[in-house]
């Protein structure tokens, strides 16, 4: 497929919400580089991350689930320049948990801080007190300055509200052109709950404006209706090689237009698959369900984020 990328302004660094920290408006997605979903080499997906750098990216996004802290490292390192933005998230739900995530976040990305670490895939005010232990730890892991801004991320509407409810400093909410993803309701209702989330000072980056992969065919009006919000400081996006990346940079620096060459992604179920159902349960989208004893997709609620990839014990399920 062709992708035509046309208009656009001047890359800016944007402030989110009332953290203090600066970012690109286009935030590096890195769940795309790594053992999830395009499974690069540590050197090459470094490499991508080096170009982004390089071409004025200084926003990442990543996770204790993506294993993607290597790519970043490797990244800074080939790019010679540390002073990167970095968002991680975890699952912890118990202090120890949240420690051991920090902990493994700093070590492996060989820095004191974490700029923003997020609570990963909230889905209410209840989701978000049942991880209250983590959160507070996030909170002291903040005042001692380990921590710049703690956040989370989040596929249903009604954990934006949450967030706002307890006053986290970031969001990083599921939102696209046709509300791909959204669990629990319409576009409409999420820009409605973002709004008033970014209203109250909380800093907004967006994820899977292109739906994961499944909306490449909408691109130019996806990223033309993702960058008009204004109440959405900067927008995620997963690129797996520097040509991806320069042409999204182009979108949101010059406005120049690009033609590259984009290959659509599915997600793939290998017939040796056992019909064990770990995958079906780890689907927040509910997008998975067994049908003859084997796993199948409905590809009009997947979102490709690979996660059910990583609870599969035959390593059965790629997006390729
Ligand atoms: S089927 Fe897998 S890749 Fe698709 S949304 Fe569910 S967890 Fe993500
Ligand atoms: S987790 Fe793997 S083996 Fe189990 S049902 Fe899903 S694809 Fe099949």
């Amino acid at each position: 497929m062709l992708l035509f990328f046309l208009g656009g302004e001047v890359l800016k660094t944007v402030s989110l919400g009332k953290t203090g920290l600066n970012v690109s408006k286009m935030c590096f997605g890195t769940l795309t580089v790594g053992p999830l979903q395009a499974n690069l080499p540590i050197p090459e997906g470094g490499a991508v991350i080096a170009s982004a750098i390089r071409q004025g990216i200084c926003f990442f996004d990543t996770a204790e689930l993506y294993q993607t802290y290597p790519y970043l490292l490797e990244g800074m390192k080939q790019s010679g320049k540390q002073d990167i933005v970095i968002s991680s998230k975890t699952y912890a739900y118990t202090r120890e948990l949240a420690e051991k995530a920090v902990e493994e976040a700093r070590q492996a990305l060989d820095r004191d801080y974490i700029d923003i670490f997020m609570l990963h895939e909230q889905e209410s005010i209840f989701t978000l007190k049942g991880h209250m232990e983590a959160l507070s730890y996030l909170y002291d892991c903040k005042a001692k300055g380990i921590i710049k801004a703690v956040g989370a991320s989040m596929h249903h509407i009604a954990a934006v509200y949450g967030a706002a409810e307890l006053g986290l400093d970031v969001i990083h909410p599921m939102l696209n052109l046709t509300g791909l993803g959204i669990v629990d309701g319409s576009r409409t209702e999420m820009e409605t709950a973002i709004q008033k989330a970014h209203e109250n000072g909380i800093g907004v980056f967006s994820m899977k404006a292109l739906g994961g992969g499944n909306l490449l065919q909408k691109a130019k009006d996806c990223l033309d209706y993702i960058t008009a919000l204004p109440y959405i400081d900067s927008v995620a996006l997963g690129c797996k090689n520097t040509e991806e990346v320069t042409a999204n940079v182009k979108y949101f620096e010059t406005g120049e237009m690009l033609k590259i060459k984009l290959t659509d992604k599915k997600l793939h179920i290998e017939d040796y698959c056992d019909g064990c159902g770990q995958c079906v349960k780890r689907c927040g989208q509910h997008a998975l369900e067994l049908k003859n004893g084997q796993a199948h997709c409905d590809s009009d609620r997947c979102v490709l984020c690979g996660y059910c990839s990583g609870v599969c014990h035959l390593f059965a399920i790629k997006v390729v």
